[in-house]
């Protein structure tokens, strides 16, 4: 755990979070700032920054979750489809360094890539 890990927070419970998705290794919550309704992340319950970082067992759990919750979040929301991103490193765009898939439900006509 990292002390100032917003993620590590909601993992650990002590910063509210809307947790879709538990294992002993991940955990899937929705997005406090949604770029569509729906917006999951899945993350690594230790706290590792980059994707690099996780051992290929913990990798292929986060990847599991993910196959897992595709489908879910789809039919949670009624969207026509995902996609499924890492942000792997701040010149990426990464602003959290706990290692995070985005969900992000997408509908017909909704106008292209975030
Ligand atoms: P990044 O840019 O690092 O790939 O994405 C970080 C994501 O985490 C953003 O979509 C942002 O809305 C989300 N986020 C940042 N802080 C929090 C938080 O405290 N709780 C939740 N649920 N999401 C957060
Ligand atoms: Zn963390």
């Amino acid at each position: 755990m990292s002390a100032d890990c917003p993620f590590c927070g909601i993992i650990a419970g002590e910063i509210p979070g809307r947790i879709v998705h538990e294992t002993d290794t991940v955990t899937a919550f929705l997005d406090a700032n949604p770029l569509a309704p729906g917006h999951t992340l899945v993350v690594p319950n230790d706290h590792h920054e980059r994707l690099d970082d996780l051992s290929e067992d913990l990798a292929s759990d986060v990847f599991a979750a993910l196959h897992r919750l595709t489908p879910a979040v789809e039919a949670a929301v009624d969207a026509d489809a995902t996609t499924v991103a890492f942000n792997n490193g701040s010149a990426a765009g990464q602003e959290v360094p706990h290692v995070h898939g985005h969900v992000i439900p997408r509908f017909e006509g909704d106008g292209g890539a975030p």
